[in-house]
């Protein structure tokens, strides 16, 4: 489930990855390195002066006051704003609230009010507002409860971008998204479930076989082990069917919390927060956790929403990642969270170059679904071409 555009699968990444990674069909995307702002350092200078001239000998007091009160006539208003701006921009931790690294000299103007009227899917509620400096849990929680309501909005038709039918395909689809597009995964399996539509069907299969079915998803040695190795569990251990609890989900080869989370939360409507690549990548932005941990972030932005909210925030947050917040170039100027965002300005804030950013159905391209729910064609959206369409 990484970050790629809609064209479909990198090919960057490809020929470094592909010596270490046929073994590295693993539960967890990779933690983008463009994530999180790193916190200024806090000057140290200052005081310095002032303390140098408190130790002088009494025998040179005046020619000391005088010096003091002429350094102070010329320097001393140049030190004191800095040293203000500073206290202003740190939390109680010491820790720069808003601004990343660099704004508290140039801080970014973040816009009052702002709009996303993006052609062909419903038009997007105006948020107004800001986020404040210094941020209580209890403001936390509403600000955060505060965007996933607005990006709910922007996102109305939000859902799981793999396509399936059942258990089954979603956990299998799941486990082929590692290190690759949904988009080319949907292009992938509906000739893996046409030819192995069970468990045991896909138990039984001639690994050159699905290696051949696979092979345009990358690493598709590897993901035909995990996926004859989990058909396999399914049908000894679980009588051919998809378990609905998380510790038995975790148990199948190449299952880990996130996977599990999705097939839950998709398949079996139970609330789960799926912390992938995007996640992270936003909810640093956002200030909702320092964490760096994918379980730790999940237990942290759990805090923060109902577990009624955790399936439907886990789509708004990893849509808005895919769409507008992206890793290398957020698109900030057509953000529609813009207001309360502390990371405003990490992107293009020009409106019109902002625009060009969007990607999919917020940008005018299809989507990642061939087969998308009725809610996302009505709003618009188009599905994506089945593979070597385009
Ligand atoms: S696009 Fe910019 S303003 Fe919007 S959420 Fe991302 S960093 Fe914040």
């Amino acid at each position: 489930m990484g970050e790629q555009g809609p064209e479909g699968g990198s090919k960057t990444a490809k020929k470094t990855k592909r010596a270490a990674g046929e073994k590295a069909v693993t539960e967890r995307d990779t933690v983008s390195a463009a994530a999180s702002g790193t916190p200024g350092k806090s000057s140290a200078g200052g005081a310095r002066a002032g303390k140098t001239a408190a130790g002088k000998a009494p025998a040179k007091k005046a020619p000391a006051k005088k010096a003091a009160a002429k350094k102070a006539a010329t320097t001393a208003p140049a030190k004191k704003a800095p040293a203000k701006k500073a206290a202003a921009a740190e939390g109680p931790a010491g820790r720069p609230v808003v601004a990343a690294a660099g704004r508290a000299r140039k801080p970014a103007v973040v816009p009052e009010r702002t709009t996303v009227d993006v052609e062909g899917t419903a038009p997007v509620k105006t948020v107004a507002g800001r986020p404040p400096r210094e941020e209580s849990r209890t403001a936390l929680v509403r600000r955060a409860r505060r965007i996933n309501r607005e990006l709910a909005e922007v996102y109305p038709y939000a859902h799981p971008e793999l396509d399936f039918d059942s258990p089954f395909q979603l956990l299998v689809a799941t486990v082929l998204s590692a290190q690759t597009t949904d988009l080319r995964v949907n292009q992938t399996t509906p000739a893996l479930f046409a030819k192995y539509p069970t468990p045991e069907d896909l138990a039984a299969a001639v690994p050159e076989e699905v290696e051949e079915i696979l092979r345009p998803c990358g690493f598709f040695r590897a993901k035909t082990r995990s996926v004859i190795g989990l058909s396999k569990a399914l049908t000894e251990d679980f009588g051919g069917e998809v378990p609905g609890r998380l510790e038995d989900l975790v148990k199948l080869p190449g299952v880990g919390r996130k996977t599990a989370f999705v097939v839950l939360g998709n398949a079996f409507g139970r609330p789960g927060i799926t912390v992938d690549t995007h996640f992270q990548r936003l909810v640093r932005r956002w200030k909702w956790t320092d964490e760096t941990d994918p379980d730790k972030i999940e237990a942290a932005v759990g805090a923060l929403f109902p577990k009624s909210d955790w399936t439907d925030l886990s789509h708004h947050v990893i849509w808005h990642g895919r769409r507008i917040c992206h890793a290398r170039k957020p698109a900030c100027g057509a953000c529609p969270i813009a207001p309360l965002c502390p990371a405003y300005g990490e992107g293009e804030t020009d409106p019109d170059k902002a625009r060009k950013l969007l990607k999919y159905e917020k940008g005018g391209f299809p989507g990642q679904r061939l087969k998308p729910p009725q809610a996302y064609l009505d709003a618009g959206g188009r599905p994506a071409p089945p593979l070597g369409a385009g």
